[in-house]
C-alpha cells in the first residue's frame, strides 16, 4: 500500500502567487483525501493531476477562511463533473461545518440559484446528459459529521483521531488530525499556539505539520502567541513528540525572506534533531529517512 503526502497551500490569509491557503493531499493506494482546503487549494489540487472527483473525504481544522473558502467549490466542482456517478464528498470538521454546509448548498442557500439552475434549465440539463448523466438531477449533498476532541473516524485501512488545538476559542473550535495507516501516521496541527493536546496527539508520529506563523522572540504581543506558533514552538512540540519529520507550515512572506528562512531552520534545528521541512506549494513530503546516498 503507497501513502503519499502532497502540500497544497502553505500559505496564510495574507495573499501570495506562490502560497494557497492552507490544504494538504493524502493519496493511499487509489483514494484521495484532502485536510483543509484554503483560497486556491483546488487550483494546486489540478496542477498534482488530480480531479476534484477523485477526492472522497474532506477534513476541516477549523472555519477561518484561509482554511476552508475553497469548500464550495470542491463541492460544487466534483459535484457537477461526477455527473452523479460518484458519492458525495465526505466532510469532517468542526462545528458549524453543518450549519456552513446548509448555508452554501440548502435550496435557500448561497449557491441555491444556481443549484436551482443547473438541475432544472433545459440547457444544463443538455450539458449534463451530454456528460454522460441520466436525469433527474439531484443536487449535490456532502455527507457531513462534526468532530471534536476525541472523536475518532475509522475508515480501513485508515483512521483519523482528533484533539482540540488551542487557536481562536470561543469563536472557532480548532482542531488538529493524526491520520494513521499501517504505511505510517501523519499529523497536521492545524492553526495553533503550542498546547498539550496537540503533542500528544502527535507522539512518534512520522510527519508533523506544523504552523510557523511568526520568528518567536521577534513577536511577543501575547495576543498572538496565545494563539499562533512559530518556528521555536513547531521545534518543540516536534521534539517532545518524538516525531521523525517537521513540516513547518502556514508561512508569511517575512518568514521566507533569504537568511531569515536558514536563520528560522538553523534555529528549529537546534531544539529538534529529526529532519525539518520548510513547507512549499507541491512538495511532496517523503515518509520515513531522507537519505542522502540518494542525491546523484
Ligand atoms: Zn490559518
Amino acid at each position: 500500500m503507497s501513502l503519499s503526502l502532497t502540500l497544497l497551500g502553505t500559505g496564510t490569509p495574507a495573499p501570495l502567487v506562490h502560497r494557497a491557503g492552507s490544504g494538504y493531499l493524502i493519496q493511499l493506494e487509489k483514494e484521495s483525501l484532502l485536510f483543509d482546503c484554503g483560497p486556491g487549494t483546488i487550483r494546486r489540487l489540478l496542477e498534482t493531476g488530480i480531479s476534484p472527483t477523485q477526492i472522497s473525504t474532506l477534513f476541516l481544522t477549523h472555519l477561518h477562511y484561509d482554511h476552508c473558502v475553497d469548500y464550495g467549490y470542491l463541492v460544487l466542482n466534483r459535484w457537477d463533473q461526477g455527473v452523479g456517478k460518484i458519492p458525495d464528498l465526505e466532510v469532517y470538521g468542526p462545528p458549524p461545518i453543518q450549519h456552513m454546509t446548509e448555508l452554501l448548498f440548502s435550496e435557500n442557500g448561497a449557491y441555491g440559484p444556481d443549484l436551482s439552475g443547473r438541475t432544472k434549465h433545459p440547457g444544463s440539463e443538455f450539458i449534463y446528459e451530454m456528460r454522460g448523466g441520466v436525469l433527474p438531477r439531484k443536487r449535490p449533498e456532502p455527507s457531513v459529521t462534526e468532530v471534536a476532541h476525541g472523536s475518532v473516524v475509522e475508515k480501513d485501512p485508515w483512521r483519523v483521531t482528533t484533539a482540540e488545538v488551542v487557536h481562536c476559542q470561543p469563536q472557532l473550535t480548532c482542531l488538529a488530525y493524526r491520520f494513521d495507516t499501517s504505511e505510517g501516521s501523519i499529523v497536521f496541527g492545524g492553526d495553533t499556539a503550542p498546547t498539550q493536546a496537540l503533542t500528544d496527539l502527535a507522539q512518534n508520529a512520522d510527519i508533523l505539520l506544523h504552523m510557523c506563523h511568526m520568528i518567536n522572540g521577534v513577536v511577543t504581543d501575547s495576543r498572538i502567541t496565545d494563539s499562533c506558533s512559530g518556528h521555536l514552538d513547531a521545534a518543540r512540540t516536534a521534539r517532545e513528540a518524538n516525531v521523525q519529520t517537521l513540516v513547518l507550515v502556514h508561512i508569511t512572506e517575512q518568514l521566507e525572506q533569504t537568511g531569515i528562512r536558514e536563520r528560522i531552520l538553523a534555529e528549529a534545528a537546534g531544539i529538534f534533531s529529526g529532519q525539518i521541512i520548510f513547507g512549499e506549494d507541491l512538495l511532496n513530503i517523503p515518509l520515513g529517512t531522507i537519505s542522502p546516498e540518494k542525491i546523484r
